[in-house]
């Protein structure tokens, strides 16, 4: 596969990709080495981990190197980078205090019966992950996967592939990992042949392939953790401090180029803030700048080709429909990357795709509410339910409103905060995902099936209990 570099359009980079037989084989190998790592007691798996943390550090500068090529970006390299070893440090300070499967006991029901409880690790698990953050969303999961005692097989996004040669070195330093972890490398033949094979499926991308993917795990009678898509509301209530919620609402508009699922899409402001809320967020869009020189600048390309024409066709039925744009507004070819500056629309509504389907871009579109009743319902509407924001100087009455949206997590006065908060335990709502939360203990607890081992002190009851003369 050509892999094409976002920063100069050229296709400079080749992946060698895995075979369905590739995969098959790589599931075979690690259900061999992970019958040994499930038997490990939870402080040796920590102790592996802590290996890899050190190789991880080692090769940390390559990785942050490759990931900047791969995204555009070099200071979110180096945060994902570093973010990757945080998660190593709280897992493995986290684990063993939640590896904790209770002692034998009396049944409550069936007093001659003892109860002894097992945590069993699913055998493989198959981790299928975007290329918005390629390596955060790659080893999310993964950690506390391997710690739980499962075996992983990641298959990270196709379109940025570069870092996991960089990954390979750190986790090949440390052979009792690379024994229960592998990486697929190819698109959605590969993902395939991955959901085919393994024991569980932790995915992260968008509804479509989330929806395909649901439903070749059912098939196979397989868990799907299912992390999806958002189209994330903001709602600004009228007593909103401005500087607060237009300084939140840019960042998480426009950070990363908007190319994160938590980033806030559409925005609602209470009509008597409206046109100030508009003036102070347009200036600030304004003076973000762009990374067309590698060296300097707050915002860099769009890293996905075909996300690019997705964006521009958002902002064309905008337009078409009547939407007015106040700054940026179309998507460049600079030197062969794909650019666009943050975009803000108003006179916007929800006939228009930018206001119902997710942009995955650095587009600010705004609409003005009267009621708070006329805001939640503008909020709710929307097959999406991953996070959402609220601005108010009143925190009860934030948490009010936040507590009648539909969606898994809300930051109140800020935006995006699930991309801060790991502990913080979420389920999505709609189709923006189902099953055990990543976030918080579930993170790590869900990857354990419980056992019951049901042992009987007594003799057992016999036929003749079932004597119907006796009834
Ligand atoms: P995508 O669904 O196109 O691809 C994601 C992964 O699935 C890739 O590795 C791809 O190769 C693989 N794949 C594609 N078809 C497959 C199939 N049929 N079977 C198995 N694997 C298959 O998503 P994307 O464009 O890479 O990522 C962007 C999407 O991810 C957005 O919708 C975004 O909101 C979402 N996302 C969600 C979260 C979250 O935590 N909820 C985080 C980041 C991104």
């Amino acid at each position: 596969m050509k892999v094409r570099n976002p920063r100069t359009g050229q296709y400079d980079y080749e992946l060698l990709v895995d075979t369905p037989k590739m995969v098959e084989n790589k599931v075979g190998e690690i259900r061999v080495a992970q019958k040994a790592w499930q038997k490990c007691t939870i402080e040796e798996r920590v102790s592996v981990l802590q290996k890899w943390l050190s190789s991880f550090t080692q090769f940390q500068g390559e990785i942050a190197e490759l990931l900047a090529i791969d995204t555009a970006r070099k200071r979110i390299a180096k945060v994902e980078t570093g973010g990757i070893i945080g998660l190593m440090q709280a897992w493995s300070y986290r684990a063993p205090q939640l590896y904790n499967p209770p002692a034998e006991r009396p049944s409550a029901s069936a007093t001659t019966v003892q109860i002894g409880q097992q945590w069993v690790p699913y055998g493989v698990v198959g981790v299928i992950s975007p290329w918005n953050f390629p390596l955060l969303l790659a080893l999310i999961d993964t950690i506390p996967a391997l710690l739980a005692g499962c075996g992983v097989l990641l298959k990270p996004s196709e379109v940025t592939p570069r870092f996991m040669d960089g990954l390979e070195k750190s986790i090949a330093a440390v052979p009792e990992l690379a024994a229960v972890l592998k990486l697929v490398r190819g698109g959605a033949e590969a993902g395939k042949a991955v959901v085919n094979n393994v024991d569980a499926i932790c995915f992260t991308g968008s509804v479509p392939t989330g929806k395909k993917i649901g439903a070749a795990c059912a098939e196979r009678f397989i868990p799907a953790f299912l992390e999806l898509g958002g189209k994330d509301p903001a709602i600004v209530l009228e007593d909103a401090d401005l500087e607060v919620a237009t300084d939140a609402i840019l960042r998480s508009c426009v950070g990363a180029t908007g190319q994160a699922c938590q980033s806030l899409e559409r925005i609602y402001v209470h009509e008597n803030i409206h046109d100030l809320f508009v003036e102070i967020i347009t200036q600030k869009a304004k003076a973000v700048t762009l990374t067309t020189n590698p060296e300097k600048g707050q915002m860099g390309p769009l890293i996905f080709e075909k996300q690019a024409e997705k964006i521009q066709e958002q902002i064309d039925d905008a337009v078409t429909k009547g939407a007015t744009i106040l700054c940026g507004g179309k998507v460049e070819n600079i030197d062969g990357g794909l650019w666009c500056a943050p975009t803000v629309l108003t006179n916007v509504n929800h006939d228009m795709e930018v206001m119902v389907d997710e942009t995955f871009g650095p587009l600010i579109p705004i609409m003005s509410f009267s009621t708070e009743e006329q805001a939640l319902e503008w909020a709710n509407d929307s097959i999406f339910g991953l996070s959402a924001s609220v601005f108010s100087k009143d925190r009860d009455k934030a948490i009010e409103i936040a507590s009648q949206i539909e969606a898994g997590a809300i930051s109140i006065n800020d935006g995006s905060l699930t991309n801060k908060v790991y502990d913080a335990e979420k389920n999505s709502f709609k189709e923006s995902g189902i099953n055990g939360s990543r976030m918080g203990d579930a993170g790590f607890l869900r990857f354990f099936r419980k056992k019951a081992l049901l042992i009987q002190t007594a003799h057992p009851e016999t036929m003749a209990n079932f004597e119907e003369k006796n009834t």
